[in-house]
């Protein structure tokens, strides 16, 4: 079985300041030395360049937390992969449930998206999840399933060679009510098989991060588990001390 590192990636989504994560940074840069675990940022898309600053020299990835499919043109508010090639941007999230829910972006969208951050060499976070009402009427594979297919049918299955997969079931998002560890394993394995119909070996090296609600005392019994390869995290990764935490949590 492929050894995969774990990846911890912050989604800051609407928050902070320059005032703010100027010294939220800093703390994550002294704190992380020397981990084993891989971690990454994915600030407001204003502060990359900001970030791009902070980081370097700092073993730290940069992401952004949103793209447009599109090259450029008439498109007020959008942002480009060639704009975030511009800066340090290695991971970009595609697919936020938040996205689904309030800028209605569809799967078809979302696999899109994903296929042009692949065309721009960078790495998609793909978010998947089902919502609560959902879960409750036994939909949620079938719910996690459509999200895959419609990647894997518009970018290929090749493409996960250079993927990340955040299982994000919503109801867990910003709740504090997390998925079990014996929940979230089940589904992050279903997805993996899911992969496996396709190419076994690419099932088995892409990364599957388990969000909703991680914090510094629940991660590790998350990342404990077969299948769950690191955590994508909102609220905690506000907090220096609790994301660190969390960067720091072991198989
Ligand atoms: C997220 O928005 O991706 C997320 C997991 O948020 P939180 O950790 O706050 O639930």
């Amino acid at each position: 079985m492929t050894e995969r590192q774990i990846l911890v990636a912050a989604n800051w989504k609407m928050n902070g300041t320059l005032e703010a994560i100027r010294p939220l940074v800093d703390a994550i840069i002294r704190g992380v030395q020397g981990i084993s675990n891989e971690v990454a940022i994915c600030p407001p898309s204003v502060y990359i360049s900001e970030l791009t600053t902070l980081l370097n020299g700092s073993e730290i990835r940069l992401g952004a937390q949103n793209v447009s499919h599109l090259e450029k043109g008439a498109f007020t508010g959008e942002i480009s992969i060639s704009m975030l090639s511009d800066f340090a941007c290695q991971y970009v999230i595609v697919g936020h449930s938040e996205r689904r829910a309030l800028y209605a972006e569809t799967d078809v969208l979302v696999a899109e998206k994903f296929k042009a951050v692949q065309s721009g060499g960078m790495t998609s976070i793909l978010c998947v999840g089902e919502l609560l009402e959902e879960r409750e009427s036994n939909d949620t594979e079938k719910v996690i399933a459509r999200q895959i297919d419609a990647v894997i049918e518009k970018a290929g299955i090749e493409a996960f060679k250079n993927a990340v997969i955040a299982y994000e079931p919503v109801w867990a998002i910003g709740t504090g009510k997390t998925a079990t560890p014996e929940q979230a394993q089940e589904v992050h394995e279903f997805i993996r098989l899911r992969l496996a119909r396709h190419d076994n070996q690419t099932a088995d090296n892409v990364r599957i991060l388990y969000g909703g609600s991680v914090k510094a005392d629940n991660a590790e019994q998350l990342f404990k588990m077969a299948d769950i390869d690191g955590g994508l995290i909102g609220g905690a990764s506000l907090v220096a001390e609790d994301f660190l935490t969390i960067c720091k949590a072991m198989r």
